[in-house]
């Protein structure tokens, strides 16, 4: 020991002494008291030194303290500063406060001397008081977030649980449980995929980081449940020696995915059934004319040949008709196959002027119905850029449609019109095709464009919106406008050719 240090006096280290110490006699008088003791009681050194120090022990439990300072001076053993020795005192202010304390005896000259140490054990309460607050804290987080926590101890391949998980396990209330039987509880299914996801978080060269998802499948109510696992392996040397995570359970996510899933394809099926009954109406669309076409023109060839000189001119002629039909259905379906696979567009710059004509020589062609053909056609219209063959489609299914409205009308009439459309911003060829028939009402207008909607006993409703699909696609809009006393008039936009 440094040699000034024995020069000191046993009353300075009392003094210096960071706890409150308390020195007494065997007959309980105060003999010395340092000023942390002298904080906690309210009292000076002169006030306490001296007097018994029972006035200080609540009333209540000064008889407790006989009992004690009995048995210590019976058998003089050091008992540190404990929760277990707590003691209830008065301050000055008669304020109860509860100690911890520490008692060691000291032998003097014969005489015995007790040196209690002490510390305010409310200080302690709070610490305990808020250390249970944050732990409940903890808990309720837990509970409302529905997390299971875990501690996988691969030396001695244990899990630590708590309460949340040992109930999904169905294991009530153990802390913890061997690794077998915990795995013995995950889906047969889930196990492999559970397995791996450990041993890559177990590579000393990977995160540590464990994330994977499997069922348990309670072992006292056999129901199965899904959990999300996330934690992180800890390595020693190197070693991985600990799995620490939370679970959660996830069991109605994952339902309500499945019946998601369920929907979607229920949906998916639907429109598949929706696409193949359009595509079929839209063959037939196609295919209708052309093969009542080619059947006419085959009665007529039958017809000439049962005559007993068949006219060559006639029969060539019944037959060219069939060649062509057949084309144009071959032609129709190629196209109408392309533009159902979505394929590239073709388009070429045209002039529209043309492509009405020669729309208009078609449905003569088809005798669709008498009519009186008007053209307002500006000859000086820029060239569109379109793909030819569906927008003569759209004319001549627009020219039919006209024809059969018309066919009650004593002087039927067709009339064409194109012009420069210019709106705010853009500039494009408008053609409208307008007739004086049948016309309809406001409750047919807004579903001529729908699918299947025909008010024609042989009609399949599939014409408009082929049409409307076929100039979009084109890079226009088609529209109509109606008067049940003037018929109809149908408009439709192209691009001109940049
Ligand atoms: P479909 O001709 O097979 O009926 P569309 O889609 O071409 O199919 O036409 C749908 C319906 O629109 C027709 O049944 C008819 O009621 C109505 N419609 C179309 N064009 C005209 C028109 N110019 N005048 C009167 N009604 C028309």
């Amino acid at each position: 020991m440094i040699h000034e240090l024995k020069q000191l006096s046993f009353e300075t280290f009392f003094d210096a002494a960071v706890d409150a110490l308390l020195l007494i006699d065997d007959s309980s008088q105060i003999v010395q008291v340092n000023p942390m003791a002298q904080a906690i009681f309210g009292y000076s050194k002169d006030e306490l030194e001296g007097k018994n120090i029972e006035f200080l022990i609540v009333p209540r439990y000064r008889k407790q303290y006989h009992h004690y300072r009995e048995l210590f001076l019976n058998t003089p053993l050091k008992h540190p500063i404990s929760a277990g020795n707590g003691f209830a005192v008065q301050d000055r202010n008669r304020k109860e406060i509860l100690l911890d304390t520490g008692f060691s005896p000291i032998k003097l000259k014969q005489k015995l001397y007790v040196l209690i140490t002490f510390s305010v054990a409310s200080r302690r309460i709070e610490a305990e008081e808020a250390l249970r607050a944050s732990e409940e804290r903890l808990r309720l987080a837990k509970q409302a977030a529905g997390l299971g926590i875990f501690d996988y101890d691969f030396k001695h391949n244990i899990v630590y649980w708590d309460e949340q998980m040992s109930m999904l396990w169905g294991k009530r209330a153990s802390k913890t449980v061997s690794y077998d039987e915990f795995i013995a509880r995950i889906h047969p299914e889930d196990r492999v995929s559970r397995q791996s996801a450990i041993n890559r978080a177990m590579d000393p060269n990977s995160s540590g980081e464990f994330e994977v998802e499997y069922r348990v499948v309670n072992s006292v109510n056999g129901i199965t449940r899904w959990i999300a696992a996330r934690g992180r392996v800890y390595f020693e040397n190197n070693q991985p020696y600990r799995l620490i995570g939370v679970t959660r359970d996830i069991t109605d996510q994952k339902n309500l995915q499945k019946r998601l899933q369920v929907q979607r394809n229920e949906t998916e099926n639907i429109f598949k059934q929706q696409v193949a009954s359009l595509t079929a109406s839209a063959i037939a669309h196609e295919l209708n004319q052309p093969l009542a076409a080619i059947s006419a023109y085959s009665e007529v060839a039958l017809h000439e040949l049962h005559n007993k000189v068949p006219n060559s001119n006639d029969l060539k002629r019944a037959l060219d008709g069939c060649v062509s039909q057949a084309q144009r259905a071959g032609r129709s379906l190629h196209e109408l196959m392309a533009f159902l696979q979505k394929g590239k567009l073709i388009t070429e710059r045209s002039n529209l002027n043309e492509l009405i004509n020669d729309a208009l020589s078609i449905v003569n062609f088809d005798n669709y119905g008498e009519f009186d053909p008007v053209l307002n056609l500006q000859p000086d219209l820029p060239d569109v850029q379109c793909n030819r063959n569906q927008v003569q489609k759209v004319l001549v299914n627009l020219f039919r449609n006209a024809i059969e409205a018309m066919h009650a009308i004593e002087s039927p009439t067709l009339t064409i019109t194109t012009a420069m459309h210019i709106t705010m911003d853009t500039r494009m060829a408008l053609v409208t095709v307008q007739d004086n028939g049948s016309g309809f009402d406001t409750l047919i207008a807004e579903r001529i464009f729908e699918p299947f909607f025909t008010t024609k006993p042989t009609g399949i409703g599939m014409g408009l919106p082929i049409s409307r699909a076929l100039i979009e696609i084109n890079g226009g809009q088609l529209w109509v406008n109606c008067n049940t006393q003037a018929g109809t008039k149908f408009h439709f936009t192209l691009p001109f050719t940049l």
